[in-house]
């Protein structure tokens, strides 16, 4: 089983970064972002639940998080893999995942992080308010989601780095070049030497 963790601020084109990929790699792309946005439009209990947490632009608590990508991992179309798409985005998260795939035998190949600096970050943001109507794409929840992003995520590059895990990627480029980039890196990640 191939795991790729895409790693980046809010903003940065993990999302359409991610759904590109998995075509490239014929894996699915897992976005926890999606699947909760998905419980809130069908008024599931998990959707109420992550409701004011995503309407703060706060995290969804760890136990709930891992256990949704737990029921998504365990399903057929991802026997080969998947692209991890914010997710994980604490240590706690983090580790959880090491155990699950411990589990169901996989290895994580590459930890892409792409790299946009803060300032262009927000601009993006509100523009994608406007184009995709996001709930949380507000000036006061951007600030949130950046300090979130600094604080609890930023941290797994570290963790991943340690293991040899993580390849920048700039992400200041047209998406066909960002995407260029990301699969050099995933191809290099999973050759064998
Ligand atoms: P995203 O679409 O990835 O920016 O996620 C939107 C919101 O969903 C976040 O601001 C969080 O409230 C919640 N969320 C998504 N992924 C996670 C995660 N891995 N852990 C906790 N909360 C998450």
């Amino acid at each position: 089983m191939k795991f790729i963790i895409l790693v980046g601020p809010p903003g940065a084109g993990k999302g359409t970064q991610a759904k590109l990929l998995q075509e490239t790699l014929g894996l699915p792309q897992i976005s926890t972002g999606d699947l909760f946005r998905f419980n809130l439009k069908n008024e599931t209990e998990l959707g109420q639940l992550a409701q004011t947490f995503m309407d703060r632009g706060e995290l969804v608590p760890d136990e709930v998080t891992v256990a949704m990508v737990e029921d998504r991992l365990s399903m057929d179309d991802c026997a080969a893999g998947a692209i991890l798409d914010g997710f994980p985005r604490t240590l706690a998260q983090a580790r959880a995942l090491d155990e699950l795939l411990a589990k169901f035998g996989g290895k994580i190949d590459v930890v892409p992080s792409i790299e946009v600096p803060l300032d262009a970050l927000v601009e993006r943001l509100l523009n994608r308010a406007v184009l995709e109507g996001r709930a949380d794409d507000n000036e006061e929840t951007i600030r949130t989601r950046m300090q979130v992003y600094e604080d609890q995520t930023k941290p797994l590059l570290d963790y991943y780095g340690q293991k040899g895990l993580v390849s920048l990627v700039n992400g200041q480029q047209t998406i066909e070049d960002v995407q260029k980039d990301l699969v050099k890196v995933v191809e290099e990640a999973t050759q064998p030497a």
